[in-house]
């Protein structure tokens, strides 16, 4: 029987990140992908356009459509958007018993666009973390959640520490944003030990969905049976060819490649 994976998000029209670099990644590693999404974003390489976010009842019809027929074998959340969206997520999750949930606390795209708005992180931290198996910030989404400024390997640690005591079982602190090392340095928490992933950081303007394409791998690995440290250590070597290997796609900011 094939895994099932499910991604909760939304969409990008170009392709390289949300929804599409979801599933992109979900079929690379060789996982049946399903989808519900929760805002429609007008996207290129050069940017956001627009933001349409879906009526909640076309939210959760796609939650009740996929609950009642489809069993996932583990769930990722990308863009929620707003706190009644995440709301009603987080109530759908509980109503269908689904478990290895992977929070990606999406917050703001590269570009600057608000994919998150302020008032909802504090329902994303009431709501949502308390379900989640992994959740997998960047250093800013981070600071974000934590309300502190994380500039020391400390602060990371303190940080993981935080997120941990919210309610995710293991954290995964992302080091992509520290640009001030040739090294990118992930941290993996699990609430007793940390666990540091290192890779060479690659000079690229092409980082475009990095995160929603690590945390799916890390969705699509929890799916077929992995623990969460083979999970994040496959996707952290997907992510890294991702990035290595770019695709040279639109005149900005290109999509990682989901062929690595
Ligand atoms: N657009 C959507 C719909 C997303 O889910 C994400 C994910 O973080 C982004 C854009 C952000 O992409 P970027 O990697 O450019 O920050």
């Amino acid at each position: 029987m094939i895994s099932k994976a499910l991604t909760i998000a939304g969409s990008d029209s170009g392709g390289g990140a949300g929804i599409q670099a979801d599933l992109k990644t979900f079929q690379e590693l060789s996982v049946y992908g399903m989808s519900a999404l929760t805002a429609v974003t007008a996207q290129n390489t050069l940017g956001v356009q627009g933001v349409y976010p879906l009526t909640l009842e076309a939210i959760i019809q796609q939650l009740d459509s996929i609950g009642l027929d489809l069993k996932p074998d583990a769930v990722k959340t990308g863009m929620l958007f707003n706190s009644d969206i995440i709301r009603i997520v987080a109530e759908k999750i509980q109503q269908y018993s689904w478990r290895n949930l992977v929070v990606d606390p999406v917050m703001v795209a590269k570009g600057g666009s608000t994919l998150l708005q302020q008032e909802a992180v504090q329902s994303l931290i009431n709501h949502l973390l308390p379900l989640a198996l992994v959740t997998t910030p960047n250093i800013p989404e981070a600071e974000m959640i934590t309300n502190r400024s994380i500039t020391t390997i400390d602060d990371r640690k303190e940080a993981a520490k935080l997120i941990h005591a919210m309610g995710s079982n293991y954290v995964v602190l992302k080091g992509g944003h520290d640009t001030s090392t040739t090294a990118v340095v992930d941290l993996l928490y699990d609430g007793h030990e940390f666990i540091f992933m290192e890779s060479q950081r690659v000079q690229t303007r092409h980082t475009h969905g990095t995160g929603c394409t690590y945390s799916a791998a890390v969705t699509a690995e929890l799916a077929k049976g992995k623990t969460v440290p083979e999970a994040t250590h496959i996707a952290k070597a997907f992510i890294q060819a991702a990035i290595e290997d770019e695709l040279g796609i639109g005149a900005g900011h290109g999509p990682t490649n989901h062929f690595a």
